[in-house]
């Protein structure tokens, strides 16, 4: 099934045009799948009258919309986070575009419909604030504290510096209650800047409260249209920082700046963590934060890099046919054709400098396990110590250290009589 099948060319919005023909993604798929199972199990349990003198009738049960509509594997294991993150280069573009906006701009932009305040407050917002196009529209006069009381320091009692960060009070969203989140002082700055030259305005309803508010984004006393940011904004951002309207991934669009944003902290050097994020775009179920969080290759590269740095690839030999009698079967090589025939030998604490205990295999007695037949060699990988790290690298002091430490610590206990290799 492709875009745009089965709808009428007429009703269709114009904005999906480039789209139609192609094929539908797989969470397109797994969202027509899930209506039509909504809408069957509708069918069969909420009875609906056709005409006045029939009796209210369901849809016999002959089938279980659960089990004949649910998404196919092959499709489901498609789905997954995919954050619509903007390209890097073009993002930084976008930031500085967003920070130098000057008048000339927008009348050569002709968008001179509003103050300049309010573009270059609604464009700093976008850009820094990691906010839903609808949370922007729904920002209140006075929705900026520089200073929150509990904020003069932080958890290791620095302070934090006064022009770091402010905070942005953000109303109800469509996952959340209102609540306070840290942005960037520019925020704090642009929207002052516009809030000192708004002129006074009737309020307006909060659709989602209910309340008649004073919207901080209104001119005239009407709030910024739903579509002003994709379709003006963004094209006047485009068009200063002298980059396409669209990137690898798609058109730049709103919401696209907040997965970048998200992204960004997610995988900052001491970024912050997945519950940290959630709170911080407002989300209740944190599900919902993996879509807009994705661990950049270079981050797992540096974690998988660092776990390296402490670990060790052991060579170990496996005899299956002493396995399947009971006797023992894995011996982890100690050096110079020595063998551990300890199954636990990892947490042996004279791992690093072998005392020689009963499960120490000679390389005599190795050579004859070495000469069974069906034998396997595989490598294991062993977290170390930083004091066993040096002391595997042939620091001498540090064996000695390693060795002293030791010495009065008892070998490990013998599993069985079979494990006894050094009488
Ligand atoms: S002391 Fe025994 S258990 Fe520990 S490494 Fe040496 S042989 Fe293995």
């Amino acid at each position: 099934m492709k875009v745009g099948d089965w709808c009428s060319r007429k009703t269709y919005p114009s904005y999906f045009n480039h789209a139609i023909g192609k094929p539908l993604t797989p969470r397109a798929k797994a969202s027509l799948l899930q209506i039509v199972r909504s809408f069957s199990l509708d069918l069969q349990d909420t009875p609906i009258r056709h005409g006045k003198e029939r009796a209210p009738r369901t849809l016999p049960r002959r089938f279980n919309p659960l089990r004949a509509f649910r998404v196919p594997p092959a499709i489901y294991r498609l789905i997954g986070p995919a954050p619509r993150v903007i390209d890097d280069k073009l993002w930084l573009k976008l930031l500085h575009a967003a920070e130098s906006l000057e008048k000339p701009d927008l009348r050569s932009f002709q968008l001179g419909m509003y103050p300049f305040e309010l573009v270059q407050a609604v464009a700093t917002t976008w850009c820094l604030s990691g906010l839903r196009t609808d949370e922007i529209r729904r920002l209140r006069v006075g929705c900026i504290r520089s200073r929150m009381e509990d904020a003069f320091a932080n958890e290791s009692g620095e302070s934090i510096p006064n022009d770091a960060l402010c905070f942005l009070s953000v109303p109800v969203n469509k996952t959340g209650t209102a609540f306070t989140k840290p942005v960037h002082w520019l925020v704090g700055k642009r929207i002052e800047a516009w809030e000192r030259v708004r002129p006074q305005q009737t309020l307006g309803l909060d659709p989602k409260t209910n309340e008649m508010v004073n919207f901080l984004f209104s001119f005239r006393g009407i709030r910024i249209a739903p579509e002003y940011v994709n379709g003006h904004l963004i094209p006047l951002l485009c068009a200063k920082a002298n980059i396409p309207l669209r990137d690898a991934v798609g058109k730049i669009t709103a919401h696209r700046a907040r997965a970048t944003i998200a992204s960004a902290l997610y995988n900052a050097p001491e970024g912050l963590g997945i519950g940290e994020l959630g709170q911080w775009l407002g989300h209740k179920d944190l599900r919902s934060t993996q879509y807009y969080a994705k661990l950049h290759p270079t981050r797992l590269a540096k974690s998988i890099a660092r776990a390296n740095k402490n670990s060790r690839l052991i060579q170990v030999m496996v005899d299956p046919t002493a396995a399947a009698k009971g006797e023992p079967a894995i011996f982890y090589y100690l050096g110079d054709g020595a063998y551990c025939a300890n199954p636990a030998w990892a947490s042996c604490p004279h791992r690093m400098a072998c005392l020689k205990c009963p499960m120490y295999v000679a390389k005599e007695t190795a050579q004859l396990i070495e000469a069974r037949d069906g034998i396997l060699r595989l490598m294991q990988e062993v977290p170390l110590t930083d004091e066993e790290k040096s002391v595997a690298e042939g620091d001498v002091t540090a064996l000695d250290r390693y060795i002293e430490k030791r010495k009065h610590v008892q070998t490990p206990q013998i599993p069985s009589e079979l494990h006894i290799f050094n009488p």
